[in-house]
């Protein structure tokens, strides 16, 4: 007979059936599977901790957004940000809805190209540009947003060496209402410097400007801050018709859009009170239909939100090693997946499920990964009922982020999965082993 886990006693008071101020229960739901395979099968299959992507909710999750922009603005395009999730199996899901791809560096513009985005459908944002980079983005025919003025004379330069003519769009940081702003990337709309650099590009006579571009944040809460700066890029678009009788092609927003998850220290979850798809639509396309934009000509609206679209089709699996008291008490358990993977819960209170029903009682629990490190907290304090060594637990809404920012360190860094639209289950990202991070190492040779 296996021997019983003690489990010890704890006062809670009485609230069954009772609903607390938010109207929620306390029970607190199991996950037992993914998308139709049970937890224990992958965990066999693959080992643990283990990402796990589903296909279907990237695609429902990317025609939700798609139907809330289309339905409301007749020219809609979107531009899958790499940086959000760069897996080449992610990227091509995004590329075959039709979404274009949005990158940051010239690691990500090859990435893009290798999983065969036509050069005319990448946008190429950010402050790190190489000559390299440009040249290739112009021959290409590609989308380069200009960052600084410094750029925008490289670009100009390399017109006396490179024959296709660059397309081009500025990125413009402006006041929107949200704080503190993002002043850093692009040029500046209140002080001038957004126009000052349309008119150096109109004038050089060797550019093309296609677009205009600006991305106000992450995890943005006021739909009303989008359509503040869509107007005031309506406003330039105008202004540079006016001047040039030159009409650009698209208005991209950005990204920013939050996704379900709950912010540390929010006083209710994420989603109850994140705005939809709808909500930031709206906002968008009420400030650009309302502007003076030509009716005959009206650009093309680009959106490259990340975040809000792979956030959800993300969850990982993680094992627990551990349950202990702290010194005060506290529960604690401690799991195979720490924050060196798990970015995200710095700033989110991430949902964490058990996957297989335990004792009734829930107690206040402190959830640490396995890093040698204090900061290692993946939830400060959870209730969660006692799950034992070796048990499995879910944590919701990691596919933002996580996948790129991760970094190896005391732990290996485990494989992703990809489910189906079908249910079945392929490795995306095989794990590391010690052999990948020596394979870099070299040992001088009076130390061999
Ligand atoms: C990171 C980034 C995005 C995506 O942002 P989310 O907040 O994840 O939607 C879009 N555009 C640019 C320029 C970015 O740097």
């Amino acid at each position: 007979m296996e021997k019983l886990k003690y489990e010890r006693p704890v006062i809670n008071k009485i609230n069954a059936g009772v609903t607390d101020k938010f109207g929620m229960g306390h029970k607190i739901p199991i996950i037992q599977e993914l998308e139709g395979n049970k937890i224990s099968d992958l965990t066999n299959k693959y080992g643990s901790p283990l990402f796990v992507i589903s296909e279907k909710k990237i695609r429902d999750k990317y025609n939700t957004a798609k139907q809330a922009f289309t339905t409301r603005y007749p020219k809609v395009q979107f531009a899958w940000s790499y940086k959000t999730n760069y897996l080449n199996a992610v990227c091509k899901v995004f590329h075959s809805e039709g979404s274009w791809a949005e990158v940051v560096s010239g690691f990500e513009y090859d990435k893009a190209i290798e999983n065969g985005v036509d050069g005319k459908n990448i946008i190429f944002n950010g402050p790190d540009k190489s000559i390299a980079d440009l040249t290739k983005a112009i021959k290409n025919g590609s989308y380069i947003h200009i960052d600084h003025f410094d750029e925008l004379f490289d670009i100009i330069k390399l017109t006396e060496t490179v024959s296709e003519k660059p397309k081009v769009a500025i990125r413009v940081n402006m006041d929107t209402g949200i704080y503190p702003k993002w002043d850093r990337f692009g040029f500046n709309y209140e002080n001038g410097e957004a126009w000052n650099a349309l008119n150096r590009i109109m004038l050089s006579g060797k550019l093309e400007l296609v677009g205009l571009h600006t991305h106000i944040g992450t995890y943005i809460m006021a739909p009303e801050a989008y359509g503040v700066a869509a107007s005031k890029l309506a406003d330039l678009a105008i202004n540079v018709d006016k001047k040039f009788n030159h009409k650009i092609k698209y208005i991209d927003m950005g990204g920013g859009f939050a996704s379900d998850n709950t912010l540390k220290g929010a006083y209710l979850p994420g989603k109850d009170t994140c705005p939809s798809f709808d909500d930031y639509a709206d906002s968008i396309t009420n400030a650009l239909i309302n502007s003076n934009l030509d009716t005959q000509n009206l650009p093309t609206l680009i959106l490259e939100t990340g975040r809000a679209l792979i956030d959800d089709a993300g969850d990982v699996i993680a094992t627990v090693l551990a349950n202990k008291r702290l010194a005060d008490g506290r529960r604690s358990t401690i799991i195979d997946i720490g924050v060196n993977m798990l970015f995200t819960s710095f700033w989110y209170d991430h949902e964490i499920y058990p996957t297989k029903q335990t004792g009734s009682h829930s107690e206040d629990t402190t959830i640490f990964g396995p890093l040698c490190m204090n900061i290692d907290v993946v939830r400060s304090a959870i209730k969660f009922p006692l799950i034992q060594k070796n048990d499995n637990v879910v944590i919701k809404r990691v596919g933002a982020y996580n996948m790129t920012q991760w970094m190896q360190f005391i732990t290996m860094r485990p494989k992703i999965i990809l489910i189906d639209t079908k249910g079945e289950s392929h490795i995306i990202r095989e794990n590391e082993t010690g052999q990948t991070l020596t394979a870099m190492e070299k040992t001088p040779t009076h130390l061999t």
